[in-house]
């Protein structure tokens, strides 16, 4: 079911999109990429991308950033949605550098719209975006990890490439696989799991270390240089889990023998220790993956710096 609120939620986060495009000026450009799944009742809702830079910066240095994979994690939509109008509204060091090129921004800020106006983790026909690329995990967690019993239950893996991870290949593989920065990297933003933040790298689902670890290692160290709440891990770590859409990116780069490095994260905002302060929050679905309100707008604040720093990776390094 689209819930009203939901869709006034959508709503206002494609309003500032829209915004943020404005304000960019020649710098941005806003564009319809693809269509969620259907819902029941017939309805698909768009996807945007929102690229900022200068066109060659686009095709040659690009970063990419990745929120709203799960409809209920609205706060990683938020937190991205602030950080982009920031750079227009508070110009800074990265307005400097989109100017001269250095770098470009590429980014799917709400990759499963069905999900947000749905009040749903899953796109509109139940599938859990983040267990639907196909891949099997080895020893992947039971049920959490991603499961193919039912789309009425959590965590479904789905049958087939849902138009939203679809959507999401497309957009990387044109974007980011044939950048020409040493570092490729992309960052998508979840919120939830655990009660510190993580800073997550392939793979998701197996436990083995991944070719690029000594990097991700390095890296993670200087894009949590200041951010002692961020602890950096390879995904598996944590846990687990079947399909992974960025195992399969990661994957699918890797075999292309490509000199750059492409290097996908995961940033999860742990949500947990808001709910052992606050134990009534687990009766509320959003209240389990999103700070409550009070400390909102002090998590989005908190990220900013950590987004600048991401965004200008290949100049610290
Ligand atoms: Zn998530």
């Amino acid at each position: 079911m689209i819930s009203l609120r939901g869709l006034k939620r959508l709503n206002r986060y494609e309003n500032r999109l829209y915004k943020i495009a404005r304000l960019a000026g020649d710098l941005g450009q806003l564009k319809q990429v693809g269509y969620s799944r259907k819902s029941k009742n017939g309805f698909r809702f768009p996807v945007y991308a929102l690229t900022l830079g200068k066109k060659s910066a686009v095709r040659k240095y690009p970063v990419g950033l990745v929120a709203g994979v799960h409809g209920l994690e609205t706060v990683g939509v938020r937190v991205l949605l602030d950080f982009l109008e920031s750079i227009f509204a508070e110009p800074g060091q990265v307005l400097k550098d989109l100017k001269k090129g250095k770098f470009a921004i590429v980014c799917i800020p709400i990759l499963n719209p069905g999900g947000v106006a749905m009040k749903r983790r899953s796109n509109p026909d139940g599938v859990d975006l983040m267990r639907n690329s196909g891949v099997d995990g080895e020893s992947a967690m039971a049920f959490f990890g991603g499961q193919k019993l039912s789309p009425h239950l959590p965590y479904y893996r789905g049958k087939s490439l849902q138009p939203e991870s679809r959507t999401l290949f497309a957009f990387i593989r044109e974007h980011l696989f044939s950048a020409r920065s040493s570092l490729i990297p992309v960052l998508d933003i979840h919120s939830g799991f655990g009660m510190r933040d993580s800073l997550w790298w392939p793979y998701a689902g197996k436990t083995e270390p991944c070719p690029d670890q000594n990097l991700y290692e390095r890296t993670a160290r200087i894009l949590c240089q200041d951010q002692p709440g961020i602890v950096p891990e390879s995904q598996s770590d944590a846990y687990t889990i079947h399909g992974d859409l960025w195992d399969f990116l990661y994957s699918e780069f890797q075999a292309l023998n490509r000199k750059p490095r492409f290097l996908p994260f995961t940033l999860e905002i742990g949500t947990w220790a808001e709910i052992k302060k606050e134990p009534g929050r687990l009766l509320s679905r959003r209240g389990l993956f999103n700070p409550p309100p009070e400390s909102k707008a002090e998590t989005i604040l908190r990220y900013r710096a950590f987004l600048e720093r991401f965004v200008r990776l290949n100049e610290l390094y």
